[in-house]
């Protein structure tokens, strides 16, 4: 997996691309950002079953019928306070939608296994042809290096996205305008170097 915090960071940028000033637009963003990571909840249960089982690691809670669930009740928790345009069908769509980007990622990666998307219809698992992101470690030990290089090549590869998303207005400041150039020629330069690296 990506570690959680990159697949928080994109879902509640684009979250707030959608809902900016909107009523509840900051709330909705943080349980965008929450509830895209919460497939990772079966490291929960690592140990209980094997990694290729269903309910092993990136399986039934990475598929998109997971998603669906997850979108739906987040969606019927907050049709009240957040509004996006649309109403709450676009609300649990949206919320839906970037919960099932937690499997995309984690197919982006350079190890473990593929992701479970169509289980339980299916049990394949399924990488992307391009896996620049390397694999976060299953761990909650914060001082693990391992966790910090991988966070390292994450902020360079996703964050300008990010920023880009939760930022595009149409007045953006010099500074944040400079900020974002460099970091999105960091993040191609990077997507570069990780890409060339696997071939
Ligand atoms: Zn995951």
């Amino acid at each position: 997996m990506p570690t959680v915090f990159t697949h928080a960071v994109l879902a509640a940028s684009a979250f707030s691309l959608v809902a900016r000033g909107r009523r509840g637009a900051r709330l909705g963003a943080v349980a965008a950002g929450l509830l895209s990571a919460a497939p990772d909840a079966d490291v929960l249960w690592w140990g209980l079953t094997s990694y290729g089982e269903p309910w092993g690691h990136r399986g039934m809670t990475h598929s998109l019928v997971a998603a669906v669930v997850i979108g739906l009740l987040g969606a019927l928790a907050l049709r009240r306070r957040v509004h996006v345009p649309g109403g709450a069908w676009a609300l649990f769509a949206l919320l839906a939608a970037l919960t099932a980007t937690h499997g995309v990622l984690d197919a982006m990666t350079d190890g473990g296994r593929g992701v479970g998307f169509l289980l339980p219809f299916d049990e394949t698992r399924t990488f992307l042809p391009l896996r620049p992101v390397p694999v976060a470690p299953i761990s909650a030990n914060l001082l693990n290096p391992r966790l910090w290089y991988v966070l390292g090549v994450e902020t360079l590869l996703f964050w300008p996205l990010a920023a880009l998303l939760a930022w595009s207005r149409p007045a953006l400041g010099a500074r944040r305008a400079a900020l974002l150039i460099a970091g999105l020629l960091a993040s191609a330069a990077t997507w570069g170097v990780r890409i060339a690296d696997r071939f």
